[in-house]
């Protein structure tokens, strides 16, 4: 004989030591109710509504152990942040010297400018919006000339014909997937061309009987060339990193050097190579940048204080010249692999292996940066999430791979307690 189900409000009740709101465990508590009389076994109805809200809190968002070895991953926010403690009012859009309104683009905005060489910069929410504005300021209603080779998709839904489209401008493609010659986009110049877009293929390959069209080429059309980076490599000669740029980043084009070479404008992501929140910069020519800030949609798409702090400490960094230590993702990227190693071994927590890390969010595809992991038999990761705080690792031929390089040198011991049988 079954007991009478309890009511929500008692069920919800024993739950609060769970820390959760009332509302949400009531939410528990009706389902928990709901599923153990479908089951015919009210008596379970407690155990039901405490696994319940496990789940809800362990879907909150909250701080991972990334033992993934992907140091930009997407589903874990990309570029680590290095932010503590958020200011609770600051000086977004007030002029702290004259006591009056401020430019919400005089602190992490003008700073990245400044660390690239760009005249000007802005700073939206992500790249997509960077591009987006850009396009919609500098060329709605008029025309906008891509390669064929590069009207890509990166990551989910970013897709630069469409992206074009939906900012009111007309794609004119030029040349063909692997080959496009300055030729083709001369041969596109009419009077309703507004610029050149030419879009970086961060997360694919094109090889073998290929040809592209450089910036330096395509400004001296006298159209504007606008610039798609993505990684937001600051300057290719890395100039925070002691032992200069790493060999992994092959062939990634940067910020700097795009613009010397005639960019009129460069777009980025903050999140990326650049190692900050994510953000979207567009940077290059004051009357440009300006038009982009005057437009509308800079009002629809510009970033919150917390966003424009973490920024600025970013872009500090890069202009001290020791993001090497100060950013976390070239900490992570450039730790030699003897002193992950070395980690690994000191957690003796299981067999160490070689293996290799990977940058990710969409960039330096096929490149990998070797690391050391500990190798664990069968696929445990499901257990490791479950631990607190949770710790996402990869699976690889059957064993679960906990790779030390994107894992913070604090974050050791939680490891090793979450490896730990
Ligand atoms: C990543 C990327 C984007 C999109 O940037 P988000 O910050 O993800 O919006 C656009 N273009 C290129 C070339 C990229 O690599």
């Amino acid at each position: 004989m079954q007991s009478r189900p309890p009511s929500v409000d008692r069920v919800a009740r024993d739950l609060a030591e769970t820390g959760l709101p009332h509302a949400l465990l009531v939410d528990v508590a009706r389902q928990a109710i709901a599923s153990a009389a479908e089951a015919g076994d009210t008596d379970s109805v407690g155990e039901r509504a405490a696994s319940g809200a496990a789940t809800v809190a362990h879907r909150l968002l909250q701080p991972v152990v990334n033992a993934t070895g992907v140091l930009l991953h997407t589903n874990l926010g990309r570029a680590p942040l290095a932010v503590d403690h958020p200011a609770r009012y600051s000086n977004v859009e007030f002029d702290l010297v004259a006591g009056s309104r401020g430019d919400r683009s005089a602190h992490a905005a003008d700073l990245l400018a400044r660390a690239c060489g760009a005249e000007a910069a802005l700073v939206v929410n992500n790249g997509a919006a960077a591009i987006y504005l850009a396009v919609s300021a500098l060329a709605a209603g008029r025309d906008v000339i891509v390669s064929r080779g590069e009207l890509v998709e990166i990551g989910g839904g970013f897709r630069v014909p469409e992206l074009i489209s939906a900012s009111g401008a007309r794609l004119t493609e030029v040349g063909t997937t692997n080959k496009t010659r300055y030729r083709d986009y001369e041969q596109a110049i009419t009077a309703d061309a507004a610029l050149m877009l030419k879009v970086h293929t961060s997360n694919f390959r094109i090889t073998g009987f290929t040809e592209s069209t450089g910036v330096a080429e395509l400004a001296a059309s006298g159209l504007p060339v606008v610039v798609d980076l993505g990684s937001g490599l600051l300057d290719a000669s890395c100039p925070w990193l002691a032992a200069g740029p790493p060999g992994w980043l092959v062939d990634e084009p940067a910020v700097r050097q795009t613009l010397s070479a005639g960019a009129a404008l460069v777009t980025f992501s903050g999140d990326k190579l650049l190692g900050g929140p994510q953000a979207g910069v567009i940077a290059g020519s004051e009357t440009l940048v300006g038009a982009c800030r005057r437009h509308p949609l800079a009002r629809a798409l510009r970033p919150g204080a917390l966003v424009l702090e973490a920024l600025q400490g970013v872009a500090l960094s890069y202009l001290r010249r020791d993001a090497g230590e100060t950013i976390p993702l070239w900490q992570m990227a450039t730790v030699p692999v003897a002193e992950v190693r070395r980690r690994a071994e000191a957690l003796s927590v299981g067999p160490v292996v070689d293996c290799m890390s990977v940058v990710g969010g969409g960039a330096l595809p096929g490149v990998g940066i070797p690391s050391a992991a500990i190798s664990l038999d069968g696929d445990v990761t499901a257990q490791l999430r479950s631990s607190s705080p949770p710790v996402v690792a990869r699976v690889e031929e059957g064993r679960t791979i906990c790779d030390l390089r994107t894992v913070f040198p604090d974050q050791d011991p939680i490891l090793a307690k979450a490896l730990t049988p």
